[in-house]
Parts: C-alpha cells; sequence; structure tokens
C-alpha cells in the first residue's frame, strides 16, 4: 500500500476543498471497496479524505412524497428503514441481495454508486487494462471474461458495474445530490455511471472535488408490482452474473408502465427505454415478455465465455417480469430461485 495523508473533514466545505486543491486526493465513507482497492495498489491516492463525521447519514421525507438517502446512510439503515421497505420494496430487496450482513452494515449510499468494477483484470496490476492505466490493453478481451459485458462495451474495455443497490435505483429513476467547487447539482441516475467508450477510466460524470451529499426517490414506489431477480454463481454473497429490477404498473389488465434494469450485463445499470415501451398496453404474460425481452438483448454480444449471458439474460427478465406481474417477489433471504 502506498503512503497517503488522512484528513478527517469536520465540514463538506473542508472536504470538497481538499478534494479540490488534490487531484489525487481520495473520499472514504465504509471503506469497503476503496480499501481493497488501495491494498492491491490499485488505487494510490495521495490523500484520503474521510467524511464518516459529516451529518448525511439521515433517511428524509422530501415534500414531493419520495425520500431523500443520505450519502453516509449504510446500505443495512437504508434496507431496513421502514419507509423504505413499505415504499420502496425493490430497492430493499436489491441491496439485501448484496454482499453479506457485515459488508452492509458498513458499505454506505455513496460508496456504492462509486464502488468500482470487479473485472479480475483491473484487480491485478501486473497486467494492463484500460481502466486501471489508459492506453495499456484490455486483456479480458480475448481472455478470461465469463463476468464480462454483453451490452453497450467497446474495444477499450469490456468490464461490468457490479451493484445491485444501483440497478434498483436506476428502476426508480433516483437522482443524485452532489456538492463541489462550483456550488450543488443534480445528476439524473442514468446520466450518472457512464458507458465505457474510449475513456473506460472514468466511471461516472461526477466532477473533481464533487461530493455524494445524497440520494433522491422519488415518490412513485411500484409497490405492489416489483422483482429483484439476482443471478449468482452461489446462493450466499456474490457478485450478479445478471440482476432484473422489474416494476410495473397494471391497469384493467394491461401493463400500464414499465421499468426494467439490468445488472451485471454492461457497465452502467442498464435500461432499454424502448423495450420498457415495447409492453405498454400489452397483457402481461409469458408472450409479451419474451418479446421484449428478445428486442432488449437483440444487439447483444457474447466475448465467449459470456457468450451464456445472453441467454440467461432474456429468461431473467422473462422471469422477473412474471414474477412483478404476480405480485411474488423474490425472497433474499429465502434466494433460490422456485
Ligand atoms: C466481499 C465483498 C462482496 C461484495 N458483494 C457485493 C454485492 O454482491 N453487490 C454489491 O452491490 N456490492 C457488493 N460489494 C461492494 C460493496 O457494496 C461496496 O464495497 C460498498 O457499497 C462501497 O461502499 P463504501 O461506503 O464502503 O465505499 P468506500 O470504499 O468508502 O468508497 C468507494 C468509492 O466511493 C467514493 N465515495 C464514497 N462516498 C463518496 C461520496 N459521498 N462522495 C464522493 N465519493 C464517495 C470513494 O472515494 C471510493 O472511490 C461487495 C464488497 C465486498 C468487499
Amino acid at each position: 500500500m502506498n503512503r497517503f495523508d488522512y484528513l478527517r473533514a469536520a465540514t463538506l466545505d473542508e472536504a470538497i476543498a481538499a478534494l479540490s486543491a488534490d487531484p489525487g486526493a481520495k473520499v472514504i465513507a465504509g471503506g469497503t471497496n476503496l480499501v481493497d482497492l488501495m491494498k492491491y495498489d490499485v488505487a494510490k491516492p495521495s490523500r484520503v479524505v474521510d467524511i464518516t463525521r459529516l451529518p448525511l447519514d439521515a433517511i428524509e421525507e422530501r415534500a414531493d412524497g419520495g425520500l431523500r438517502l443520505g450519502a453516509l446512510a449504510t446500505n443495512a439503515d437504508t434496507a431496513y428503514d421502514p419507509r423504505v421497505k413499505a415504499r420502496y420494496p425493490l430497492l430493499a430487496s436489491a441491496i439485501l441481495a448484496g454482499a453479506s450482513g457485515q459488508l452492509r452494515n458498513a458499505a454506505t449510499t455513496g460508496g456504492n454508486l462509486l464502488q468500482r468494477t470487479r473485472c479480475y483484470y483491473f484487480y491485478d496490476p501486473g497486467v494492463a487494462c484500460n481502466k486501471r492505466e489508459p492506453g495499456s490493453g484490455c486483456p479480458a478481451i480475448g481472455g478470461v471474461n465469463r463476468i464480462h459485458a454483453v451490452l453497450g462495451a467497446s474495444e477499450q474495455c469490456i468490464a461490468v458495474h457490479p451493484s445491485d443497490m444501483c440497478v434498483a435505483m436506476a428502476a426508480l429513476d433516483a437522482r443524485i445530490n452532489v456538492e463541489g467547487p462550483q456550488g450543488p447539482r443534480v445528476i439524473a441516475f442514468e446520466d450518472f455511471h457512464r458507458l465505457p467508450g474510449d475513456s473506460p477510466h472514468i466511471d461516472t460524470t461526477l466532477q473533481p472535488g464533487e461530493v455524494i451529499t445524497s440520494v433522491d426517490l422519488p415518490p412513485d414506489d411500484f409497490g405492489p408490482h416489483y422483482t429483484y431477480l439476482k443471478l449468482r454463481d452461489r446462493l450466499s454473497y456474490a457478485f450478479a452474473l445478471v440482476s432484473v429490477a422489474a416494476a410495473l404498473k397494471i391497469e384493467r389488465g394491461c401493463i400500464a408502465e414499465v421499468r426494467l434494469a439490468l445488472g451485471g450485463l454492461a457497465h452502467k445499470p442498464w435500461r432499454d427505454r424502448h423495450g420498457e415501451a415495447s409492453l405498454v398496453g400489452k397483457i402481461p404474460d409469458r408472450a409479451s415478455f419474451q418479446a421484449a425481452a428478445d428486442q432488449i438483448l437483440a444487439g447483444a454480444v457474447g466475448q465467449g465465455h459470456n457468450d451464456f449471458k445472453i441467454d440467461l439474460a432474456r429468461r431473467a427478465i422473462v422471469r422477473a417480469l412474471a414474477q412483478a406481474a404476480a405480485g411474488t417477489p423474490q425472497s433474499q433471504s429465502v434466494k433460490r430461485v422456485n
């Protein structure tokens, strides 16, 4: 691990000033991802700015009927908050599908949004990686790529975004509040994470010096018809091979609104608005779910070892939509898929 300075920020302004003054500085929140990356010599911050003493851990009602999740609210506090459980069960379910109890007690909203890919090449400083070392190459292409992207990848990078929480937030159309040297701004969830293109080392649209302060959940909660389906190599903690956050509004026997976000398939939580729109007005049955899944995966490209993900994703979309329509969400404590 490299040497670094440590600053425990007493105010948000102090944190922003410290980050703005030193491009090598990094925020630390729960530390469950950053410290790992520092130990592997993947992240080498010159300064670590500890924000854990800032008052950013509240979960609060919003005037519009939604909820505001503080950037330092832990994943456990969020998933077990009675308002989140009752009004955003899709989010609670997705968070509980991720990591382990101990990790969720430490991991925060802001840190989860900014956790980095689990691509094995990214974690190994002994090999090239365009995400870690721009211009060095991508050994996952043509290499071992079982966990890698089939949608939205580029010739520079085929890494996937690992978060479960973010897939639910994408489906819920959450908004991310940040503060930085230029003042506060709000980022629509869809605009926060980036596709790799030719700059895969940049994961998000967060600007230098900016700190995430909270995430807003809009009032529309899709309570009765939702599911978070996570398919992985083992039932105890593991990252998703494919995950689906599905939420429906059903009126007079037809689909009135659809939210569908996919995890484990792309560099960011994947939304396909055309695929969603294709379901509106349809009867919520297997044929319409299958047609939408085929449409969403039509442009998917496998890299060899991960070819199986394309068919797995098709089946997962159909199953998740069927579970959501029937109001039988996937249990994250039982986990076994029936
Ligand atoms: C063994 C293991 C298994 C896991 N399994 C899963 C899983 O199945 N699903 C899943 O979704 N996740 C999983 N995770 C990842 C875990 O959820 C993340 O490590 C965690 O959410 C990161 O949150 P943190 O608060 O610890 O972030 P930190 O490690 O403190 O920070 C992560 C990044 O976010 C930045 N950051 C943090 N807060 C802010 C802020 N407010 N503003 C600006 N920048 C900020 C930091 O600078 C850093 O770059 C797993 C982790 C481990 C170690």
